[in-house]
């Protein structure tokens, strides 16, 4: 038996847009032989009772977590708070101003899609998505998926719905400064998330870092399903040389969604200081 324990902690449920019931993520996660799973949905918390309830149910250990949507700069960047309690007044405002503006964006890129030739994309996505304050990109991708505009989600996002492609709007979200700040009064640890996808050069990427430490956020995602093996190195050298704390997560939003399932990620490398030591 290995003796390192297995860390997944960034996962997506029906909490956000994710495919899985949150008891159905859990149940996954013990089966692939997660030790230890944090669920993240984008901008809310929701699921977190009914996964800590089954993850006890399973035996595994359960970190209540949350996935923020912020600006900086007009970059969309990912701020994962660990270890947060849920009830927390102040965060719980943030998220629900965050979740609050994601109604009318959706508006504004089924208008967008619209002028690129595809109609009805708002109800279109909306029969993806439970809750309409959850409306994400996500769900419009499964809907172009869905009209055989695209074949996965994953060429939608090359094609449409990103910067300079149809369907793209531009939006505001929370600022890196208030996110940590949320994530802090709420007793958790800030990460940003799987910092390989945003479009920042060097000097950007060292500005963000610095930023968010600043702010008082401690932690890089650096194996992430969102990286690619090569971006696992050269994201361990960056907390390496920002002194931060490496986290581990699949990013796991569904079978068949995703290039890593629960669980299935290679290791930390051995040098660097995990999340974990440092929290829960
Ligand atoms: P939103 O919060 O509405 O902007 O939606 C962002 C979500 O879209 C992310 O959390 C991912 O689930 C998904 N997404 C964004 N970019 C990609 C991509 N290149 N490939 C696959 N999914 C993506
Ligand atoms: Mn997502
Ligand atoms: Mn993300
Ligand atoms: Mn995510």
């Amino acid at each position: 038996m290995s003796s390192v324990l297995n860390y997944d902690l960034h996962c997506h449920s029906t909490g956000s847009d994710g495919l899985l019931s949150p008891t159905d993520l859990v149940q996954r996660a013990a089966e692939r032989g997660v030790d230890v799973l944090a669920l993240t949905d984008h901008d809310n918390t929701l699921g977190l009772a009914e996964a800590a309830v089954v993850a006890r149910e399973q035996g595994i250990a359960f970190v209540p977590g949350v996935e923020i949507s912020t600006s900086w700069g007009g970059v969309t960047i990912h701020v994962v708070g660990l270890g947060i309690d849920a009830s927390n007044e102040t965060l719980t405002q943030g998220l629900a101003h965050v979740r609050g503006s994601r109604g009318r964006r959706a508006e504004r890129i089924a208008v967008a899609l619209a002028e690129a030739g595809i109609p009805d994309a708002l109800a279109g996505a909306h029969a993806y998505c439970e809750d309409p304050s959850l409306i994400s990109r996500t769900h419009f991708a499964r809907y172009l998926v869905s009209t055989g505009y695209a074949k996965d989600v994953k060429s939608v996002f090359q094609h449409y719905l990103t910067p300079g492609k149809p369907g793209y709007v531009a939006h505001d979200w929370a600022s890196v400064p208030d996110a940590v700040s949320w994530i802090r009064a709420a007793g958790g640890r800030a990460v940003i998330a799987h910092p390989g996808r945003y479009k920042l050069n060097p000097m950007q990427l060292g500005a963000l870092f610095a930023e968010f430490k600043e702010s008082g956020g401690v932690g890089i995602e650096v194996i992430t399903g969102s990286h690619s093996p090569e971006q696992y190195d050269v994201f361990a050298r960056h907390a390496r040389d920002f002194d931060m704390l490496a986290s581990r997560g699949s990013d796991f939003h569904g079978p068949g969604e995703s290039r890593i399932d629960l669980g299935q990620l290679p290791n930390l490398p051995a040098d660097l200081r995990p999340i974990w030591h440092e929290a829960f």
